[in-house]
């Protein structure tokens, strides 16, 4: 069954956007990784796919020791379960250029040759006039080709939902 990993900074609206892609009633938890803070939870999409929710990271709270943990944590992940991830989702904020976490994140699905899409979440916090250049940056931070998929979403407001539902089709099917 295909994986759909979800990934994001902390506090970016990963779980949002998961509430509005699938709602949380249609996702079976099937368990987790051990840990507390750092734990991967895995659910089943209709009995048809697995959503792998990645944790959050970049917190600023969180020690170094913990970051470390974390890349730790996503080694082993990418290690084990590479040849079964379908596609990662990164989550980033409209508002702001992707964070060193959020490349580093971006670079692991690129470098193992997972397909990825990418969301650019709160979409509903900027003007009108704001956007274009707000994707420009995320662009040239992420060194994203034509060949990206970088979709403008609002988990608030559920813009987007569509576009992305499309593309997470289009790569499982391609
Ligand atoms: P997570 O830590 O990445 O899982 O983030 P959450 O889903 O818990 O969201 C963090 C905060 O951002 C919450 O207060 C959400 O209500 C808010 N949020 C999430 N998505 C959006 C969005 O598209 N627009 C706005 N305005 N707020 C959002």
């Amino acid at each position: 069954q295909p994986q759909f990993a979800f990934a994001g900074r902390s506090n970016v609206g990963k779980s949002s956007v998961i509430n509005r892609l699938v709602g949380r009633k249609n996702l079976c938890y099937v368990g987790n990784t051990p840990g507390k803070t750092n734990q991967i939870n895995y659910f089943q999409i209709d009995g048809k796919a697995y959503l792998v929710d990645l944790p959050g990271y970049g917190y600023a709270k969180v020690s170094k020791t913990e970051r470390e943990r974390w890349g730790k944590l996503m080694d082993n992940y990418f290690q084990d379960d590479q040849g079964l991830i379908s596609l990662g989702v990164l989550i980033v904020d409209i508002r702001h250029k992707p964070t060193a976490d959020d490349i580093t994140m971006h670079n692991w699905f690129r470098e193992t040759g997972c397909p990825e899409i990418i969301v650019a979440n709160k979409l509903d916090k900027l003007k009108k006039s704001q956007i274009e250049l707000a994707l420009e940056l995320i662009t040239n931070t992420l060194e994203l080709t034509d060949e990206d998929r970088l979709i403008p979403f609002s988990a608030e407001k559920g813009i987007g939902k569509e576009d992305l539902i499309k593309a997470i089709t289009y790569v499982h099917e391609n």
